[in-house]
């Protein structure tokens, strides 16, 4: 559980990042530490023991030992390897081994082992802190045998306090640790349950936008999509020409087929009608079986070149459930200029597609000019 969560938070947390702060607050600890080492081997220094031999065993050796374990963590650090982590622990286990060991009668030295546990929170990862942990305890009690000053110095009761003292702080982080994963469970469940809104919302967006047969914009789109349309072109000036799509003799085919086969055929002229458009180019199902198409940035001629296409590509189409035969489209286009308005850009077209019907349908009008009277 925690693994799956530590690779949640590897997501969203810059781990190169982190390791830098931890190596600086190394370093600035290091500082610290050399500086207090420098102190307490000069100016407290057993009596007898010469000045130089003081610094040289109680800070420039213990000293170098720690930077060197520094360097080599760097180093795995910035060659990017596996184990930069594992070095990064160990360097903070080092370092208290070397405190402890160079100033081992200070009474609670070995408490020196519990900030590296500490800092093990920070890679949030159970293993790295059982590691820590481990080694720890490990090197304490390998002091506490080895070394006779500690071991000494140090009583059962005080042994003992450590001990429990290191237990302590690894419950102590374990639940800091747990913590971290339920705020780190409810931020996640939060995110999840905004991106399924999120998506909700497209959906229903497109869906309350769309025609579910077709899947071709619907009429109420095709108004606010012109109303918009048309307020760009008073500031920008580019072409919108509008063509109406009416398929022929609809209602004898359904009347003829049943209106299933009507529907096939509804929705394959939807589709080629779609193929055969540019990424400025909309398409919309009006009503019924009818379609409005937006071409914006267009010249009219080349607009009407793609309707010719789509035309005869209809035209050509062989439809199953009419038993081979085919349907035709009429078109209206039109032009939008400037002085129109939308209400007259659209009764143009409109008008348009009437010639076409009426001029023997399987044809495109466009353009034609309507008397002023009609568009009032
Ligand atoms: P014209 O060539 O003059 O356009 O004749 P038409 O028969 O196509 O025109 P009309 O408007 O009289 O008929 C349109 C028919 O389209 C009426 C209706 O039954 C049919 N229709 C409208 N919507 C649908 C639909 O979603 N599915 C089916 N199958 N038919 C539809
Ligand atoms: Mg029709
Ligand atoms: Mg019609």
């Amino acid at each position: 559980m925690y693994s799956q969560y530590s690779k949640y938070f590897l997501n969203i947390v810059d781990y190169h990042q982190w390791n830098r702060k931890i190596m600086h607050a190394y370093w600035l600890v290091f500082g610290g530490t050399l500086f207090a080492f420098a102190l307490i081997s000069l100016f407290a220094r057993e009596p007898g023991v010469g000045a130089w031999h003081s610094l040289l065993h109680g800070c420039l050796i213990p000293s170098a030992i720690i930077a060197a374990m520094l360097g080599v963590t760097e180093w795995n650090l910035r060659s990017g390897s596996d184990l930069r982590h594992y070095f990064m622990l160990s360097s903070g286990t080092v370092f208290s081994i070397v405190i402890v060991n160079t100033l081992p009668d200070i009474p609670g030295i070995e408490m020196v082992f519990l900030p590296p546990l500490f800092g093990a929170l920070t890679f949030y990862d159970m293993r790295k802190l059982y590691y820590s942990f481990a080694m720890n305890l490990a090197s304490f009690l390998a002091l506490y045998f080895l070394n006779p000053v500690i071991h000494d110095r140090i009583g059962t009761a005080e042994l003992l306090v450590t001990l429990f003292a290191l237990i302590n702080s690894l419950i102590i982080v374990l639940s800091l640790m747990s913590r971290v994963v339920a705020l780190q469970q409810a931020l996640l469940n939060s995110t999840e349950h905004k991106q399924e809104l999120l998506v909700q919302n497209t959906l229903m967006e497109r869906l309350s936008k769309t025609d579910a047969l077709t899947d071709l914009y619907n009429h109420k789109t095709f108004h606010e999509y012109l109303a918009q349309l048309l307020e760009q072109t008073n500031t920008t000036s580019f072409a919108v020409n509008l063509a109406l799509v009416d398929i022929d003799n609809f209602k004898k085919i359904n009347d003829t087929f049943g209106h299933w086969a009507g529907d096939q055929v509804l929705k394959r002229i939807a589709a080629t009608m779609r193929s055969h458009l540019a990424d400025g180019d909309f398409a919309f199902r009006y009503g019924g079986e009818e379609f409005a198409v937006l071409f914006t940035d267009k010249p009219l001629d080349q607009t009407r070149a793609v309707l010719e296409r789509i035309r005869k590509e209809v035209e050509g189409i062989v439809h199953e459930e009419l038993h081979g035969g085919n349907v035709t489209v009429s078109i209206g286009l039109q032009g939008y200029r400037q002085e129109m308005g939308r209400e007259r850009f659209f009764k143009m077209a409109d008008a348009c597609l009437y010639e076409a019907k009426r001029n023997g349908k399987n044809r495109i009008i466009d353009d034609i000019l309507l008397p002023e009277a009609a568009g009032s």
